[in-house]
């Protein structure tokens, strides 16, 4: 039992975050709603929640 494992293993799942988790790509994340997504899924996905501007 080591802490540094835990650590390392921590690390590890977070770098996987690092990209889109709809098309896999790297450039342009968008992180929110604990998940990482480019900003055109991100565009795509808001339109088909339902987030759009209510002013
Ligand atoms: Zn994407």
């Amino acid at each position: 039992m080591s802490e540094s494992e835990t650590q390392q293993a921590e690390d590890e799942r977070t770098g996987q975050l690092e990209s889109c988790q709809r098309c896999g790509r790297e450039q342009g994340l968008v992180g929110k709603y604990d998940i990482w997504l480019c900003r055109q899924c991100f565009r795509e996905i808001s339109r088909g929640m339902g987030f759009r501007k209510y002013s």
